[in-house]
């Protein structure tokens, strides 16, 4: 049997073992903030934005923002049905319903006519995820929020390091959010990141995130209003720096991989992989590969194939709305199509090119049968 390729694993460096082992000998009492405002900082640096909230996931992060933007019971919010189920959970635990539209053929994210289609009047506002680092249209979203009075919300836990003409995902919505978890490009173990301009959101999400108590609160033990404790600890936070001091290094990384898979299956017919558009950078934390329909190629075939040559490839994420706790339909024809012929290949920081020559050596050969 070949050796194993794993498809993610993080880079951690004896930069966040040492920050780390400082936080658990000496971040506590005065000083148990301390890595926590630092990560806060560096991560608002980095992204542009005027406030940063460090959580405990992204999906806690999601959850306290739509529930500052007055999500609940009778409310839709738009996302596309290709996704993890994290971004559409908190919409359900607040008592809204999901809406799920199709997607791009080329970037995989949900398509802005389509949007503008679902709009109701119950429309609460529109999630766009940046999936596995591709960028939502951006522009076309925003102007429907505009002519519609409703908030783009982003999901940005799988987009570090992309950049939509300028600006880096994350950084244009209401509010964005992002993980921590330990496949993806920065990672704490688990955790998130709350960003947002808006400073009364801000407010409201911080107050949330402190199980209530507001920042100007003077009585102890005494909430403003029932929040969450979605909060990140100081020794993740210390983590956390570690890997920001590495941002550049860890994306550009990705983006290496990706660019170098790309080279490999230069003039392979019938293979797209994720796209990059003029003006946008991928950040690339998830290369996949999507064969065309006249391949024949299948889910099952590449798994197989992949399973065969002990490579850990991943499924492309099922139609939300097949899921059976989701609705159970047939899911829409875009998100089950490209579902159906598509695999996520394997993209660690340290992964080595014969590694990825044997990755590419699987796709390839699946066009001859
Ligand atoms: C990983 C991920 C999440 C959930 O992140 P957690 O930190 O595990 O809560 C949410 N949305 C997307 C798009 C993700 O990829």
């Amino acid at each position: 049997m070949k050796a194993r390729i794993l498809y993610t694993k993080p880079s951690v460096t004896e930069l966040e073992v040492g920050y780390a082992t400082d936080a658990t000998r000496n971040g506590w009492g005065e000083r148990c903030y301390d890595y926590i405002h630092r990560f806060e900082a560096q991560f608002r640096e980095h992204l542009g934005v005027r406030h940063a909230i460090a959580t405990s996931s992204a999906t806690g992060a999601l959850h306290m923002g739509m529930a500052a933007l007055g999500i609940g019971p009778g409310d839709e919010v738009i996302l596309a049905d290709t996704n993890w189920i994290a971004s559409a959970a908190p919409i359900v635990h607040l008592g809204a319903t999901p809406v799920f539209v199709d997607i791009l053929a080329d970037s995989w994210c949900l398509d802005p006519a389509l949007v503008e289609r679902a709009i109701t009047p119950r429309t609460k506002a529109i999630l766009a995820v940046h999936l596995y680092g591709n960028l939502c249209e951006m522009d076309a979203l925003r102007a429907i929020g505009t002519a519609h009075g409703l908030p783009v919300i982003e999901d940005a836990a799988e987009a570090l390091g992309s950049v939509w003409h300028g600006r880096r995902a994350g950084s244009m919505g209401a509010f964005g959010a992002f993980s921590f978890h330990g496949t993806k490009t920065l990672t704490t173990g688990e955790g998130g990141m709350f960003v947002t301009n808006d400073d009364a959101l801000f407010d409201t999400v911080n107050t949330l995130s402190n199980h209530g108590r507001a920042r100007g609160q003077a009585r102890q033990f005494w909430p403003d209003m029932v929040g969450y404790k979605y909060k990140m600890s100081n020794v993740q936070a210390a983590i956390g720096c570690g890997q920001m001091e590495r941002i550049g290094e860890l994306v550009a990384r990705k983006r290496a991989i990706f660019h170098r898979y790309r080279a490999l299956l230069a003039g392979c017919d019938g293979i797209a992989l994720n796209p990059e558009p003029a003006g946008c950078e991928n950040g690339a934390w998830m290369p996949t590969a999507v064969f065309a329909p006249a391949t024949g190629v299948t889910r099952e075939a590449l798994q197989a194939a992949f399973a065969a040559e002990n490579i850990d490839a991943r499924v492309f994420f099922h139609p939300l709305s097949s899921l059976p706790v989701l609705g159970g339909h047939a899911g829409q024809p875009l998100a089950a199509g490209i579902a159906a012929r598509a695999i996520n290949l394997p993209s660690y920081h340290d992964m080595t090119d014969e590694e990825q020559q044997r990755v590419a050596a699987v796709l390839r050969g699946m066009r001859h049968g």
